[in-house]
């Protein structure tokens, strides 16, 4: 269980190369008119990054994903972060 503080940016190993990877998330290239590439970006969406968007009936996961620093392979997560259950 990782509970730690979602403000933190989580590192762990590898799996290919046991090298650093840091997490990020990727910014779908959708929305724009000429970006059709999606970009990994670095540290965590901020909160209300997907306020605005009318489809959130469902549930919907922002998708975490590691990026390693020596190899480029990455690892996505659909997490549900304790954000919404803070007490
Ligand atoms: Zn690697």
């Amino acid at each position: 269980m990782e509970q730690q503080g979602f403000s933190s940016i989580h590192l762990k190993n590898c799996p290919k190369c046991h090298g650093l990877m840091e997490e990020g998330f990727i910014l779908d290239g959708t929305h724009g008119p000429s970006n059709r590439v999606s970009l990994w970006v670095r540290g965590l969406a901020e909160k209300g990054f997907f306020r605005g968007v009318k489809t959130w009936k469902k549930t919907k996961i922002p998708v975490t994903t590691y990026r390693c620093q020596s190899c480029g392979f990455l690892e996505s997560y659909a997490r549900i972060r304790e954000e919404e259950n803070r007490k």
